[in-house]
């Protein structure tokens, strides 16, 4: 403890790190790969699985990186072929006028002050190449013009800096040219996996996936089991034994959500919800079936290639077509719905063999979703309130101070806003919003989305989540918050360790959670506890006896 250094020697460390270390600044500024940053290499195996490039064992921390031999040439060959493919990243990569105005705008920078993780930089990694190989004055002028060589120290900083980004598109809001820098991580992820460049936590998953239908590898009977367990507890809160029917031909609606729902809590409470509120509107006509083989709504493939994205999306229209639904009902899930809303209409569809959604209980006709055939489950939710089909108990929810995060890809790739908040209104009486600057569109990235919630990067991501935190801790110390509900299964799964790190006092559901606790079945006994098994308001005695 002697050594420790005294109050007066730590206010004197100087903690921004420093944008210029040379001449020509932050192309001299090599990139150190360091732990507690860095995600681990993805296993050959897993890479073996899908067909990926290069699978070896390799670690990053390591100089030899074992890449291909003409490893170089891939990459620019890699780049040439999506310049031409995607004008937008064509664009994205001329139009830049170095503004700055996205620069402060990145949870990473704002959490942790590496001037490479402002997206403005970090866009920069791939264009100084491009410029080089492509542009006149790059070739010409090199750094002077901004353009720099491929090199392995290049390469190296690519790889460190694109899983540093959460694909969260926060910092597109503010571009005024609109240039969207998730959009050049996904090229610069693409690339990186051209030569084997992967991640564990993300080339695990998508082999998963790709083998068992769903992220953790569960198989069929296991999903069955887990819903049956889900069963159980219901019945003792509610008194009810629920029979939700698991790939039924012929149902009208098929239900995909994502597996973290099933298998993690808290997110195994919104998926309670569900069945609970499937079984409610059974006799009033719905006709709904789960799958165990399309027993995954999210993507992981969206964070290696667009082709990977495509492949383990298709299972989706596969399954509604091989069961003879009309059409398909999402679960709270984040990028799940970025690729359905953006991509899954020209990856797999048109699913011309489905129908324009129709609830069957409101008869409203989900125009918006009239090309993918696919609603949300907040939006289902919501036209049920808005027209007065379900029976609530809000004060079931009153140990609880809500406030509501808006996922990204929900809020931004779909803009979804309004429902997921109508619904907890009508389903809790006490909710308070975040600061403006932090909500909606404007939304704070969770800090470990797109394949980066593993653990060995915990460093980042507490300080990628401290704007997210920040703006919780400020509705707790005003209102007294103490739940945070989103509708996406990587923020159920991150947002307990973000808010354990900065806001203890903090829980975290998902709105369908909310919803299976207010509802009251016909039949039910007096239910003393909520879907935790906490007791319910006014209940806590009777838990005791
Ligand atoms: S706001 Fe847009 S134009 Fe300005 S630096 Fe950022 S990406 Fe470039
Ligand atoms: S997309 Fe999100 S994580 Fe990536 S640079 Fe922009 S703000 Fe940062």
């Amino acid at each position: 403890m002697d050594d420790a250094p005294k109050p007066q020697e730590l206010v004197q460390i100087n903690h921004s790190p420093s944008l210029h270390k040379g001449l020509l600044g932050w192309m001299d500024t090599p990139v150190e790969i360091r732990e507690g940053i860095a995600l681990y290499a993805g296993k050959p195996q897993n890479l073996e699985y899908v067909g990926l490039p290069n699978p070896r064992e390799w670690n990053p921390m390591d100089k030899d990186w074992k890449l291909p031999e003409n490893w170089k040439q891939i990459l620019l060959d890699g780049l040439r072929d999506r310049i031409d493919r995607f004008r937008s990243l064509k664009l994205f990569m001329d139009i830049c006028v170095r503004c700055g105005a996205c620069a402060d705008k990145c949870h990473f920078f704002i959490g942790g002050g590496d001037p490479k993780n402002m997206p403005v930089l970090r866009a920069e990694l791939l264009r100084s190449v491009y410029r080089r190989e492509y542009t006149l004055a790059g070739k010409i002028m090199g750094k002077m013009a901004g353009a720099r060589d491929l090199t392995e120290d290049v390469l190296k900083e690519w790889w460190y800096y694109f899983f540093q980004c959460t694909e969260c598109r926060r910092c597109s809001l503010f571009c005024p040219y609109g240039i969207d820098t998730a959009e050049i991580t996904i090229a610069g992820r693409e690339l990186l996996n051209l030569i084997g460049l992967n991640v564990d936590w993300i080339s695990a998953p998508v082999a998963n996936c790709y083998r068992t239908g769903n992220h953790l590898g569960i198989q069929p009977h296991a999903y069955k089991d887990m819903i049956d367990f889900f069963c159980d507890d219901i019945e003792d809160i509610t008194g009810i034994r629920m029979n939700p029917s698991m790939n039924r031909k012929g149902a009208e609606i098929l239900f995909i959500t994502p597996s973290g729902d099933v298998f993690a809590d808290p997110g195994t409470y919104t998926a309670m919800g569900y069945i609970i509120l499937f079984h409610y509107l059974e006799s009033l006509g719905l006709d709904i079936t789960w799958s165990t083989y399309a027993s995954e709504g999210g993507n992981f493939g969206f964070f290696t290639s667009h082709e990977m994205a495509k492949r383990l999306n298709a299972k989706m229209y596969a399954e509604a077509k091989r069961l003879g639904v009309k059409w398909i009902l999402g679960g709270e899930c984040g990028h799940m719905w970025r690729v359905i809303s953006q991509y899954m209409d020209t990856f797999n569809g048109p699913a011309d063999f489905l129908e324009v959604p129709v609830s069957p209980i409101t008869g409203t006709r989900f125009e918006n979703a009239a090309s993918t055939k696919m609603v949300h489950i907040t939006e289902f939710t919501a036209d049920l309130i808005k027209n007065n089909k379900l029976k609530l108990d809000k004060s079931r929810n009153d140990s609880l101070t809500v406030t509501y995060h808006d996922s990204c890809n929900p809020a931004r790739g779909m803009g979804l806003l309004e429902e997921p908040r109508y619904v907890i209104k009508n389903v809790c009486n006490k909710f308070y919003e975040m600061p403006e600057n932090t909500i909606r569109e404007q939304t704070f990235c969770c800090g470990s989305g797109a394949g980066l919630n593993a653990g060995e990067d915990i460093e980042l991501r507490m300080r990628g989540g401290l704007p997210r935190a920040n703006a919780v801790r400020y509705v707790h110390d005003k209102f007294g918050v103490n739940m945070l509900a989103c509708v996406c299964a990587i923020d159920r799964a991150v947002f307990p360790t973000l808010m354990e790190y900065w806001v203890p006092e903090v829980g975290v559901t998902g709105v369908h959670e909310l919803v299976g606790n207010a509802l009251i079945l016909d039949g039910e006994k007096e239910r003393t506890t909520d879907l935790r098994g906490e007791p319910l308001p006014g209940m806590e005695e009777e838990e005791d006896v």
